[in-house]
């Protein structure tokens, strides 16, 4: 892994559209691409991390002349990936967020956001979620090895709620054919960590990581291979019928363990 220090013109981008599923208006990312190498994820193509030495210093800057709102920080790639252990970028964005008066979402797959809960206390409306794609270790393992382990996210999920921060899981990406069996067993596990809502999006294979994406299915699913050629069929998504069928599960699990199936 290759580290990079730049410096950028802007850091935090609006977004433009309604956001529904994480409630964001901005979006900010600390670190360009992620060392975590999860292999279903298209930040891990480039090995070199590049480190936004100013990005602190642009957002108290940009947030002085911005309408207040919610911050989604790590949009694309991990804000708590290794890096930041002793960067410290994402801390100082925080503490820039709770000076301005800004909410923020963060989105992680890492316990060391749980070393900023005194910031995170202090933000006003502070959202954590904690991305799973199972339970299971063994499938965590093919796909994301770098990141603590699915019993290890959940503890995250429980001290993060215990702290009074509002706390889901997201089953992102949701892995055809692969998670299916165990989707269950997550939201029944989550809402006994004491996650407060679940989120979820399924596999997106756009461009080379439809390549890359299928040469692992070949080697630990080969027997998945032709149902994901049908699904997915010449788009980046599956049918339309799976992913409705997908969210009728996950509304009736979350209705089942008590749970809720969006960001309230
Ligand atoms: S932690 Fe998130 S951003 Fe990083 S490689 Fe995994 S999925 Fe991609």
């Amino acid at each position: 892994m290759n580290y990079k220090y730049i410096t950028c013109d802007h850091i935090i981008n609006k977004i433009t559209w309604n956001d529904t599923l994480f409630l964001g208006n901005y979006t900010i990312d600390p670190y360009q691409n992620c060392e975590f190498g999860c292999k279903y994820c298209d930040s891990t193509y480039d090995p070199t991390i590049y480190i936004k030495t100013n990005a602190c210093e642009l957002l108290n800057k940009e947030l002085a002349d911005l309408e207040k709102g919610c911050i989604i920080v790590g949009s694309v790639h991990d804000p708590y990936q290794k890096a930041e252990e002793k960067q410290k970028i994402t801390r100082n964005l925080l503490k820039t967020i709770q000076k301005h008066g800004f909410s923020c979402h963060i989105l992680t797959k890492s316990n060391l956001v749980l070393r900023d809960l005194d910031i995170l206390s202090n933000i006003s409306g502070c959202m954590v979620t904690i991305s799973m794609i199972s339970t299971s270790g063994n499938i965590s393992n093919i796909f994301e090895e770098q990141v603590p382990s699915p019993k290890e996210r959940l503890k995250i999920v429980e001290k993060l709620s215990q702290h009074g921060i509002k706390t889901g899981v997201a089953v992102m990406p949701l892995l055809p054919f692969i998670v299916e069996g165990q989707l269950e067993q997550l939201i029944k596990a989550a809402s006994k960590h004491k996650a407060q809502y679940i989120l979820h999006k399924h596999l997106e294979l756009k461009g080379d990581q439809k390549k890359f994406f299928m040469d692992i299915l070949k080697e630990s699913f080969p027997s998945l291979v032709e149902k994901y050629e049908e699904l997915y069929q010449d788009n980046y998504m599956p049918n339309d019928e799976y992913i409705s069928g997908i969210k009728d599960i996950l509304d009736s699990l979350c209705v089942k363990y008590n749970i809720k199936n969006m960001i309230t």
